[in-house]
């Protein structure tokens, strides 16, 4: 078969911290159309980019993609001649898999190219103040992985860092031991390196052989005299932790504070499942309209994540766009109301204004900037136009739980935020600083959570 002249880029995003990303990766991800991202990979990161996001990474009581399903997956993109932006957590060469994916790229003859990212062990490195090597004291270092525990390796160097530790760090302290390395060796576990809730044990060997506490994964340890260097008040940890609920404000935005963004929904913004749950009442009559098999594909795919039915949308039109987009309708075994001959996006407003279309509301899954401007377009001829966003988001982001321990300072930028946020967050604890950007916002505030902000 011969391919498209899609391309596919392996690209590394770092350890966690979004803006550890290269200037190299940053444009490509920009100009993608797709990005398949692992769950290593935040989804706040993903999330500034405009491109269809497919997440791929693994989810308890969720389906997942295989490694066979991400390769196809990936080649099935660059066939329709997409820009593929394959992102992968740390660097895709340092335990990352990416030898597999490119081998399957050559052999189905697509063009690719790969983009290194910061490695886990360098993030955590800097990010916790102990270097990789001392002049004198540590002259080489080795990156292995912590499991399976029975191949194990210590090679001879003299910093050692192991991946893939976290549920069982005791059980690599006492394989190591086992190995021949001293109780009193010095190791450090860095657990969400460079992310707002880094943790670091820092001890000996025989102290974590003991340790029946819980390592939280994504976590990794390092071995070595160099650990000694590792003092608690490290650059890191001292930074100011700012959860940011809803826009942010300048004041944040310079570097001093840790940031971690709350999705919640602000005024001027539309969540896809609100929409869907408006069609719950089923007294809304909508038009769905998908500009391409992929808009079908990747809407019913953000239907079975979000347990969402096809018959919760009893009064809704659905209009495919081109004949591809229709089969495509078809195979999902929902018969279209209305077919575009129209498949460009130009196209399609020409159609719809020809057909008088006004008036309407019209939901368009999809996500990127050729959607947006259909919608303003749409918006134009007087229609409700309306873009769902249906990438599945990953379990970090809006799925993931804000650790609060580890905020000190909260900032609601409107009321809609706290309402959001209330959702999820019972109580604040009255350690954490909150601030509201205006009267409004801390009026809802002293509402819900019934504290001054
Ligand atoms: N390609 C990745 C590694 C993937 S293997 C890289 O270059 O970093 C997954 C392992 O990486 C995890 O089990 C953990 O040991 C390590 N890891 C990834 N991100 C991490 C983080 N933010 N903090 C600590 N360890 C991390």
């Amino acid at each position: 078969m011969k391919s498209g002249d899609g391309y596919v880029y392996i690209i590394g995003a770092g350890p966690g911290d979004p803006e550890l990303l290269t200037v190299k990766a940053e444009r490509v991800l920009h100009e993608a159309d797709v990005i398949l991202y692992d769950n290593l990979v935040s989804a706040e990161l993903v999330g500034q980019f405009d491109a269809l996001k497919i997440y791929t990474g693994k989810r308890k009581d969720k389906h997942h993609f295989e490694q066979d399903a991400i390769n196809e997956e990936i080649v099935f993109h660059a066939r329709q001649g997409r820009k593929v932006a394959r992102l992968k957590g740390g660097d895709p060469y340092v335990f990352g898999r990416g030898g597999e994916e490119i081998a399957f790229l050559r052999k189905h003859g697509v063009e690719y190219e790969i983009i290194p990212g910061i490695t886990a062990a360098q993030g955590a490195s800097a990010y916790s103040e102990i270097p990789l090597t001392i002049r004198h004291i540590s002259s080489s270092v080795a990156f292995c992985t912590g499991h399976p525990l029975d191949k194990i390796h210590v090679p001879d160097a003299d910093t050692i860092v192991y991946y893939m530790v976290a549920s069982s760090a005791s059980e690599v302290a006492k394989a190591l031991i086992k190995k021949g390395k001293e109780e009193q060796t010095k190791v450090a576990i860095v657990q969400n390196a460079t992310r707002y809730n880094q943790k670091i044990f820092a001890g000996t060997l025989g102290e974590l052989k003991n340790k029946d506490k819980k390592v939280v994964s994504p976590a990794l340890l390092v071995l070595g005299e160099n650990v000694t260097e590792f003092i608690e008040d490290y650059w890191f940890a001292k930074k100011k932790r700012v959860l940011i609920a809803g826009k942010s404000s300048e004041k944040y935005e310079t570097g001093e504070y840790v940031i971690v963004r709350y999705p919640c929904i602000d005024s001027g913004q539309i969540d896809a499942g609100n929409i869907f749950k408006k069609v719950d009442d089923s007294t809304a009559e909508m038009m769905l309209l998908f500009v391409d098999k992929y808009a079908v594909r990747y809407f019913f795919n953000y239907l079975f994540e979000n347990s969402i039915d096809i018959r919760d949308f009893p009064n809704t039109a659905f209009c495919p766009a081109g004949r591809s987009t229709t089969s495509e309708l078809l195979k999902h075994g929902v018969l279209p109301d209305l077919c575009l001959d129209a498949c460009t996006p130009e196209k399609i407003i020409t159609e719809m204004a020809e057909l008088g279309i006004t008036g309407e509301t019209i939901l368009i899954p999809g996500s990127d900037s050729a959607d947006k401007n259909l919608v303003n377009e749409l918006t134009a001829l007087k229609n409700n136009a309306v873009l769902l966003d249906v990438s599945v988001q990953s379990s970090f982001g809006q799925g993931e739980r804000i650790d609060l321990d580890c905020i000190d300072e909260i900032c609601f930028s409107s009321p809609s935020c706290v309402r959001s946020f209330k959702e999820h967050y019972a109580a604040i604890p009255d350690r954490i600083t909150v601030t509201a950007a205006d009267a409004q916002t801390e009026a809802e505030y002293k509402v819900l959570f019934g504290s001054q902000a």
